[in-house]
């Protein structure tokens, strides 16, 4: 079976044959043109239906959304738009199409906001909008494993159910296997996690980047690429409760090999979608140029699409570290006239997305790097800096997104880690395994996080991290 994406491509070696097509109808128009379509592609494929050749009963089957079998002849196309078109010469109704319910759906063939589209995300994947996100999606993960492994990098699976939590953030959700109704309590009334995960207390992963740490311990170059949990009802557009977080590990690298790395592979993947995902990114950047047209002039973005991702890929990116974030922040305007919602009072500080986009789109223009942030709003396991007050961490920040990455060169020595453990607050004892890391053979290694979903809404030019994913978890999301 060919995919009318093939047909379309290699329409030349099919011309005057008979194929059989599959697709679903997008339109129906004149009783006589179909736009067939079958997710493979943006583009629909043309069907003409002379309907003297055809029972009634099967022409007044086809309309929006139906399912459709076509046997019919390929010749060039008479009309602008498309170079080839079928001349249907049978037709088989392939399932059923109740167009009364239908029309009570986003299957209805008119406009639909995109709140409701994502109150039916199970039927989003017939649209062109979500269909050309949903192609670009995967061609973005496709592209993240092709960067690894032409690097050497292997890819390892870090479990979902985990006894750590890496961040400390305390975002997590347990897991457990209790009977909801008759929940172990002890003497005190508190849930008695004894009788958890099989004895021991558990939750869904934050972060598989310390069991990966070990992992390249022992491999040198590993990525995680897989589902993360965090509880935060924070609600905002860039937030998810599950999203997929791709974790590359590197032995023997510093903080800025870690950064040169980030780098090539924001732009490796960038320039993989821009060079295999044409039509979809031309749909795309079409949506993207009509809704910038429909702002007021000032919050219009300065380049199309396309143009963004180009010149993404094509410079450097600035490189700052967060003291020199800081100095900028404080003497910038916006702080000055208390234009940020968080106004940057003073050093240490944690940055907001506000001011993260401030240093991106308004000061810099560019795509930045910041490093060497205060310990203290840093998670346990980063490099120490000789200062004795910053960490070798390190956030890519990029236009309209604000961090789309962030990483570390870790903490190999022993004593150093275990005394920002204590001061952290993190129980050295549950992570006995992670701390034989810096026992045996310990050397310095880095790696960063970056977010999926965070990355297709910068290649596609969406604006809420709901309509990247396909099933979207966030605090009022979970019913499929
Ligand atoms: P933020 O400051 O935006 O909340 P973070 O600093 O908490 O992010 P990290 O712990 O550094 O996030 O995780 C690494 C990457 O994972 C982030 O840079 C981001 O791309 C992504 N990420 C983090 N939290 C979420 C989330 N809730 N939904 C989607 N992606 C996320
Ligand atoms: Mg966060
Ligand atoms: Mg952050
Ligand atoms: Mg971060």
């Amino acid at each position: 079976k060919q995919t009318i994406k093939e047909i379309l491509e290699d329409y030349k070696k099919v011309l005057h044959h008979d194929i059989t097509v599959y697709g679903w109808v997008r339109t129906f128009r004149a009783n006589r043109f179909i736009a067939l379509n079958d997710g493979s592609t943006i583009n629909n494929l043309q069907i003409v239906v002379d309907f003297e050749n055809f029972d009634e009963e099967i022409i007044s089957k086809i309309s929006t959304a139906a399912s459709l079998k076509i046997v019919g002849e390929v010749v060039e196309s008479q009309g602008a738009g498309q170079a080839v078109e079928i001349l249907a010469k049978k037709i088989t109704v392939l399932g059923d199409n109740f167009t009364e319910e239908r029309d009570k759906t986003i299957l209805q063939p008119k406009k639909h906001s995109l709140e409701t589209l994502r109150e039916q995300a199970h039927l989003r994947f017939r649209t062109n909008l979500f269909g050309a996100v949903f192609r670009v999606r995967h061609a973005v993960s496709f592209a993240i494993h092709s960067f690894f492994n032409q690097n050497q990098f292997f890819y390892i699976n870090t479990p979902v159910i985990t006894g750590a939590d890496a961040e400390g953030a305390g975002e997590m959700f347990g897991v457990t296997n209790f009977d909801l109704n008759n929940i172990p309590r002890d003497e005190q009334g508190d849930i008695d996690f004894a009788q958890d995960f099989f004895g021991k207390k558990t939750n869904l992963t934050v972060s598989g980047q310390l069991e990966g740490e070990t992992a390249a311990m022992g491999l040198g170059r590993i990525y995680t690429f897989g589902p993360t949990f965090r509880a935060e009802n924070s609600n905002t557009t860039r937030h998810l409760a599950e999203f997929w977080m791709i974790e590359p590990e590197v032995a023997f690298n510093n903080l800025e090999d870690n950064i040169d790395l980030a780098e090539d592979f924001l732009k490796y993947v960038i320039q993989y979608v821009l060079d295999n995902c044409k039509d979809d990114l031309d749909f795309l950047d079409k949506r993207f140029a009509e809704e910038q047209k429909s702002k007021p002039e000032k919050e219009r973005a300065k380049e199309g699409l396309i143009e963004k991702l180009e010149n993404v890929v094509s410079k450097r990116f600035k490189r700052v570290s967060y003291t020199e974030a800081i100095e900028i922040l404080l003497n910038s305007k916006e702080n000055k006239k208390g234009k940020f919602v968080y106004p940057v009072e003073k050093w240490g500080t944690d940055l907001q997305s506000e001011h993260e986009r401030y240093l991106v789109e308004k000061h810099f223009e560019s795509p930045v790097v910041l490093f060497d942030y205060p310990k203290e709003i840093k998670a346990f396991y980063m490099k120490l800096n000789e200062d004795g007050k910053t960490v070798a961490a390190m956030d890519v920040l990029f236009p309209g997104i604000g961090e789309i990455i962030g990483g570390s060169e870790r903490e190999a020595r022993l004593d150093v880690l275990k005394q920002k453990m204590a001061d952290m607050h993190v129980d050295e004892h549950e992570l006995w395994w992670y701390l034989d890391t810096r026992k045996f053979g310990s050397v310095p290694h880095a790696g960063f996080g970056l977010g999926l979903e965070r990355l297709v809404l910068f290649v596609t030019g969406m604006t809420n991290i709901r309509d990247v994913i396909p099933f979207p978890r966030t605090p009022k999301n979970a019913e499929f």
